[in-house]
Formats: C-alpha cells, structure tokens, sequence
C-alpha cells in the first residue's frame, strides 16, 4: 500500500510549530533522532502532497525519547498550539470566521463552529476522516486515521499535539478557556481511532497549559 502523504505546507507548518516550541538547535536533535535530517531544510510551500504522515509521528516519537514521556507530550501540546496560529496565518484559515457578528454568537456555538472549520481543514488537507458529535454541551471529536500516531504503539493517549491544536481552536474561538480538551482513546493503545472529548468548562491545570 502507498504511504500516506499530507502536502508539503501542512508538514512545512508543524516543522516550524516544532522549531517555534523547543528552538531550531533542538529541532535538529529531533530531526536526527528520527533519521530525517534531510527535513532540516523545509518542505517546500506548496500543497503537493509528497509529506509522508509516517514523518509526523516519528516527530513526536523522538520528542518523547529526547526530553522523556511526560515532557515530550507538553512540548508536542504546545507545537500543538502554536500550529493553530501558523496555519490560521499561512492558509487564511478561519479569518472569515473573525466578522463582527461571530463574536456576538453563544460560546457553545462558537466553539461548534470552530470545531467543524478545523474538522474541515484537516479532512480536506489530511485526509482525516474526522467527525464530530455533540451531546448536550460537550462534543466528541474522532479522527478514524490519526497522523499524529500513525504506527506508534502506546500505553496511554499520545496525540498531544493535536490535543494543543484542538485547545487553542477553541480559545480561539470562544475568546477564553472556557472548554478543555482531553484524548479519551487513541489508535496506539489498541483503539479503533482516537478520539477527543471537548467539555465546556476550564481545563483543570494540566501539562503543557501556560
Ligand atoms: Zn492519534
């Protein structure tokens, strides 16, 4: 079967959300831990896709080694977070989303809202196939074909990247912390896909929260 490959901007975007976090003398360590030196220089800016997603998780796998388990989480959280702002940069994502009358909207609305523009994204540009439902005011977010964990075997959840990046959609959305976001199964543990549970409420003080 053909590897999956996402396009070069999306790898070239969490590339520099990696190198935004823990520096780019870091990053090179990374990079060489996880035999892809040749990454040092960046994809190029375009949306072939010729990114292999396998790339995505040996990132986070090496992040992990490197700064060990619990640390390597917070720092992939973080990239996480950050990459919410370079993509929203770089591809104009969600500007349409900032008109006047979006902030008059409910905070569950907007979080929805924000919820299913990012779900598009990444389905369109990933490949995802990630879905949402919604119970009273919480919400499930699966992806059924994560990249972040793509062939990793794990005892806990360890998609904190997309974690981080499901967080500040919704601060971003909502204009606060007024849900949290936790991975509740996740495809390296065994489980079907992985999946995110998206409360409304602040996020109790967790890893990687600044
Ligand atoms: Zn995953």
């Amino acid at each position: 079967m053909e590897e999956a490959r996402i396009p070069n901007k999306i790898g070239r975007i969490l590339l520099m959300a990696v190198e935004g976090t823990i520096g780019s003398d870091n990053l090179q360590t990374i990079l060489a831990r996880a035999g892809l030196r040749h990454l040092a220089t960046y994809p190029p800016d375009n949306i072939e896709r010729e990114f292999p997603t396998g790339y995505v998780s040996r990132l986070m796998t090496a992040l992990e080694e490197i700064y060990g388990v619990g640390k390597g989480r917070e720092l992939a959280f973080r990239s996480g977070r950050r990459s919410f702002h370079l993509g929203a940069q770089d591809l104009g994502l969600f500007l349409d989303l900032a008109g006047l009358t979006f902030p008059l909207l409910p905070a569950q609305v907007r979080a929805k809202i924000g919820l299913e523009t990012l779900a598009e994204i990444l389905n369109r540009f990933g490949n995802q196939g990630v879905h949402i439902t919604q119970e009273n005011a919480s919400f499930t977010w699966v992806v059924e074909r994560c990249g972040i964990c793509q062939g990793r075997t794990t005892t806990a959840p360890c998609c904190h990247f997309l974690t981080g990046l499901l967080q500040e959609t919704l601060r971003w959305s909502t204009g606060g912390d007024s849900f949290s976001v936790a991975e509740v199964s996740c495809t390296a543990t065994g489980a079907p896909h992985c999946a995110f549970q998206v409360h409304s409420g602040p996020s109790a003080r967790r890893a990687g929260d600044e």
